[in-house]
């Protein structure tokens, strides 16, 4: 199958919903088995004191399948990705999946990185805890401008209720473009007394010959 293949019934998805985008079953946006095949992880970056783990280079259709998500509004399409990052992945040895938060004005009705957990959750058996919150919008808008998100507070988000004391944390988000947002995730999951013991995304952007 040609890369246009994909493309071209990604875009027909739009017009019907219902059917899978890449071979066209109808009930799902996209079927977990189409997905597999896409998915090229490349060895894991190390963010800080954990690992972080992606399904492929943020481009082509492994990027257009987030901004469908994000865009598009279907949760189920973020569970699908999650499931097909958990069938690529072997379970780690977590207590609780952590997505990273939503902005509060991003005006969309649902957090992408919790639906993809939500996948995990399913493939895994591991719990998921939206426990994590931005400290300050104003935080939470510097982390969109990258420009700026390395110079984003250490104390960017918290813990917004108890229940992470000495849990091994698994954290998701889609997609992972300097690293800094996890890694902030990372010290709010330590200062609500877990422990990161490492990071999915489904995508990363690539800088330079190393992808992070
Ligand atoms: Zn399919």
């Amino acid at each position: 199958m040609s890369i246009r293949e994909p493309i071209l019934r990604f875009f027909g998805h739009l017009l019907w919903p219902s059917s899978c985008s890449i071979c066209g079953a109808i009930g799902v946006p996209v079927c977990v088995e189409c997905l597999l095949p896409l998915l090229s992880p490349p060895m894991p970056a190390v963010l800080g004191d954990f690992p972080l783990e992606t399904g492929g280079i943020h481009e082509g259709f492994l990027r257009d399948l987030i901004l469908e998500l994000k865009y598009g509004g279907d949760r189920t399409l973020g569970v699908s990705m999650g499931r097909a990052l958990g069938r690529i992945f072997p379970k780690p040895s977590g207590d609780v999946l952590v997505p990273v938060p939503l902005h509060r004005d991003s005006g969309r009705g649902f957090n992408q990185s919790k639906a993809i957990a939500e996948g995990l959750r399913l493939e895994w058996g591991i719990l998921v805890s939206d426990c994590l919150e931005w400290r300050e919008e104003r935080i939470a808008q510097t982390a969109r401008k990258e420009s700026e998100r390395r110079n984003m507070p250490l104390d960017a988000m918290v813990v917004r209720r108890k229940g992470l004391a000495g849990k091994r944390t698994v954290l998701v988000d889609d997609v992972a473009t300097t690293g800094t947002t996890l890694q902030r995730a990372g010290i709010a999951v330590k200062r609500g007394g877990g422990r990161v013991v490492c990071a999915y995304t489904w995508t990363a952007v690539p800088k330079g010959k190393k992808w992070l």
